[in-house]
C-alpha cells in the first residue's frame, strides 16, 4: 500500500500534482493546499478533525526498483468535501483550539 496521492485540494479544488510542494494531508490522506489548511481550515481536517503536515514528494524516478511516480502514479479521482460550508465552519470552531496531539 503506496500512500495515496490525490490531485487537488478538497476545499478550493485547486491542482495538486504530485510534485506540489503545497500539499498537506492528514493521517486519513485528506488532500489539501497549505493556504486552506492555514487560512480557513487552521489545521483542522474537515473529515476526521485531525491535522496536517506536508505531503511527501514521491520521486519522478525509480532509485529502488518499482519505486517511482511511474510505476506507482498518482490518484486521477478529484475528491470534494461532502459537508456544507456552515457546518464545517462550526467544525473548525470547536476544534482549533486544540492542539492535534491533544484532539
Ligand atoms: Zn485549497
Ligand atoms: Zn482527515
Amino acid at each position: 500500500m503506496a500512500l495515496e496521492l490525490r490531485p487537488n485540494c478538497e476545499y478550493c479544488d485547486k491542482d495538486l500534482p504530485a510534485d506540489a510542494t503545497d500539499a498537506r494531508i492528514c493521517s486519513y490522506e485528506c488532500t489539501f493546499c497549505a493556504a486552506c489548511v492555514d487560512a480557513v481550515l487552521s489545521n483542522v481536517c474537515p473529515n476526521c478533525g485531525g491535522g496536517f503536515e506536508p505531503r511527501p514528494i514521491r520521486p519522478a524516478r525509480a532509485w529502488r526498483p518499482g519505486l517511482s511516480l511511474a510505476e506507482r502514479p498518482p490518484s486521477t479521482k478529484r475528491v470534494s468535501l461532502s459537508y456544507p460550508p456552515e457546518e464545517i465552519a462550526a467544525f473548525i470552531r470547536e476544534l482549533a483550539a486544540i492542539q492535534p496531539d491533544h484532539r
